[in-house]
């Protein structure tokens, strides 16, 4: 069904599902306007590294970007092959503007990275130090105040047993110590609970953590390697219990075009409209992810290919209705649509099969024309 990719998609060429799911890749990437070399494998030796790291120079030098961590960083990206979103990003600006604009490259590293903010993580470790800290010491103190008593406990007792002392006497300092015990138990008490409440707090800190490294800044939606292990947990659930599971990959029609005419913000804001139309008609036990760049992939667990297909293609028809205005000017946008590939797990297939599957039925669908959803394996 696959009959090539259609050539208004040069950004794809840079990258495979193969180097996505540690496979061999079919095709070396190519396309890429400076660098022509292959995924960096690691470990890289020495002289790999230095190599890499002269031509992430000559990158940033080329484009005139300053010798920043951030630009180092999206050269690293770039050169390297490492994410298919900054290669397909990059390839995109550099042949739109001839070169990769400062502007554009701050937009990407901001469309691309997924960081969890340095002062977050500063905190969760100061709170996680902290929590250890108390544990530690309540635990230490405990232990003594209990020694100590028991110690305490066993003089008295000799005492008693012993005769020197009255036992009235005896008796009453073996209380007064017994208070003083439960006054440390409801101190230490205390402190749990404190700590108690240190700990939730560095839980919902620590969620919220999470919560930005696996999500797209730009649309909210999961990005790619959450949708993948979201993904991997439900397939093999799946294949365990029999039931079917669905996934869908869909990506804008023209988007470059978009942008080109209406520019990246206009672009941006249609991007989160697509994942939020996506979210809205997936229903309730779908789960939507952003792929990369323009690209949305969505798993219906327990759902078989048929009734994801319609699902999406009801998406497909509302969106591809919808006549858009420009926010900021007024002016009209025209319409957007998108295409989408559908596949169904068979037995035994593996995550990668399955999205090449997907894929393909994908660029069916963009070769057969544009706006229409096709599903794996059917003409
Ligand atoms: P096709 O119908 O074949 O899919 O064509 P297309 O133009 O949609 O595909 P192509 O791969 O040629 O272009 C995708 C464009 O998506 C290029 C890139 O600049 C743009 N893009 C990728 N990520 C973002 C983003 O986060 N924001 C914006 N505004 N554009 C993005
Ligand atoms: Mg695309
Ligand atoms: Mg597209």
């Amino acid at each position: 069904m696959y009959e090539g990719k259609p050539p208004s998609s040069p950004a794809r060429k840079g990258w495979s599902l193969d180097s996505i799911f540690g496979r061999a890749a079919e095709a070396e990437p190519q396309g890429r306007a400076l660098a022509s070399a292959a995924p960096v494998q690691a470990p890289l030796a020495e002289a790999a590294a230095n190599d890499l790291f002269s031509r992430v120079g000559a990158f940033l030098k080329t484009h005139r970007l300053d010798p920043t961590p951030t630009n180092y960083d999206l050269g690293y990206q770039y050169i390297g092959g490492n994410d298919p979103a900054v290669v397909a990003a990059v390839d995109a600006a550099i042949a739109q503007d001839g070169f990769l604009r400062h502007d554009v490259a701050q937009q990407i590293v901001e469309s691309t990275a997924n960081t969890v903010s340095s002062e977050l993580l500063e905190k969760l470790i100061d709170q996680a130090h902290q929590s250890m800290l108390l544990a530690a010491s309540l635990v230490g103190q405990s232990r003594n105040d209990a020694s100590a008593y028991g110690n305490a406990l066993d003089r008295g007792a000799a005492a008693l047993d012993a005769g020197g002392e009255p036992a009235t006497r005896a008796l009453e300092l073996m209380l007064d110590l017994t208070r003083t015990m439960i006054g440390k138990t409801q101190d230490a008490e205390r402190r749990l609970a404190e700590m108690g409440s240190q700990m939730a707090s560095l839980q919902d800190d620590l969620a919220e953590a999470q919560a930005v490294a696996e999500s797209d800044p730009l649309t909210g939606l999961a990005n790619r390697r959450a949708f993948q292990s979201r993904l991997a947990r439900a397939m093999a659930q799946a294949a365990q219990e029999g039931t079917p599971l669905s996934v869908a990959f869909c990506d804008i029609d023209y988007f470059k075009k978009i942008n080109d005419n209406f520019g990246h913000d206009t672009g941006d804001r249609i991007l989160k409209m697509v994942a939020d139309a996506l979210v809205e008609g997936a229903g309730e036990d779908a789960f939507v992810g952003r792929f990369g760049g323009e690209e949305f992939l969505v798993l219906f667990d327990g759902i078989m290919a048929r009734r994801a297909a319609m699902r999406i293609d009801e998406i497909r028809d509302e969106l591809s209705g919808r006549h858009l205005v420009s926010k900021t000017t007024g002016e009209p946008l025209g319409t957007v649509t998108f295409s989408a590939g559908i596949a169904q797990l068979q037995t035994g297939e593996g995550e990668g099969d399955m999205l090449r599957r997907a894929d393909e039925a994908l660029y069916a669908a963009k070769n057969g024309g544009r706006n229409r959803v096709l599903i794996a394996g059917e003409d």
